[in-house]
């Protein structure tokens, strides 16, 4: 949406991501600024009508193609009194929607986190689904998925960890989840701001926040099904 353009800075970290753990060198961002759908708010329906109406690029042979949504609208299953807000959430095997109005409501009421931090984190996170973590079409090698919110990880400061944040009214990120993608067929994440604010802890060396990588589990997992991330982090090339 216009305005809502992703910060250059949660790019680069994305991109850094994606290159740690594809053999992708040559990924290129390409911007379609749209104007505003003028909603209150969006369901997964109008989201996907919207990728139907201006998605530019597909995939093609070995040349793989993303189209990532940053709306101007949070997602209709937020509960602003609960807290409950959902940041990002993939929806087909290459489309993802990133609620930025959201993202930088979030990042506002944080002295330490910026934009940048909780975009990065969140489309991190959302790729990794992409990657199909966690059994999410990637076999886990190992029992680490977490058995309170499907296709999410158990191991500590993970990013595919999803926290879940149960409220005085005992309604939980997950019954979020099950409330905005029930009726989806194919598999969801909803990202909710309380499991990227968890995340972001700040780091000991004093830089503002860290975002989190991918736990040993996870980069196992998606080794098994190809990927690749000794070489660059070893020098082996
Ligand atoms: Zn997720
Ligand atoms: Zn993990």
């Amino acid at each position: 949406m216009s305005g809502f353009r992703p910060t250059a800075t949660a790019i680069s970290d994305f991109t850094d991501f994606l290159r740690l753990h594809t053999f992708k060198d040559d990924i290129e961002f390409i911007y379609k600024e749209l104007d505003s759908p003028d909603e209150e708010s969006l369901t997964l329906q109008e989201i996907a009508d919207l990728e139907t109406d201006n998605r530019i690029a597909y995939s093609n042979g070995s040349t793989l193609a993303v189209y990532i949504y940053f709306s101007d609208a949070p997602s209709e299953d937020d509960d602003t009194d609960e807290g409950l807000v959902t940041l990002g959430a993939v929806y087909r095997n290459t489309s993802m929607i990133i609620h930025e109005a959201t993202i930088r409501k979030l990042a506002s009421q944080s002295i330490a986190v910026s934009n940048a931090d909780v975009e990065a984190a969140t489309l991190n996170h959302e790729f990794g689904h992409l990657f199909g973590l966690v059994n999410l079409g990637t076999t886990a090698l190992t029992d680490h998925e977490d058995s309170a919110a499907e296709n999410h990880c158990n191991v500590e400061g993970c990013l595919m960890r999803a926290e879940l944040q149960f409220t005085l009214s005992g309604k939980s990120s997950l019954d979020l989840k099950k409330g905005a993608y029930a009726a989806n067929q194919s598999p969801a994440c909803v990202l909710t701001g309380a499991t990227v604010m968890s995340l972001l802890q700040p780091s000991k060396t004093g830089k503002a926040v860290e975002i989190p990588g991918l736990g040993t589990a996870c980069i196992e997992d998606i080794q098994g099904n190809g990927a690749e991330i000794a070489p660059k982090i070893l020098g082996n090339i």
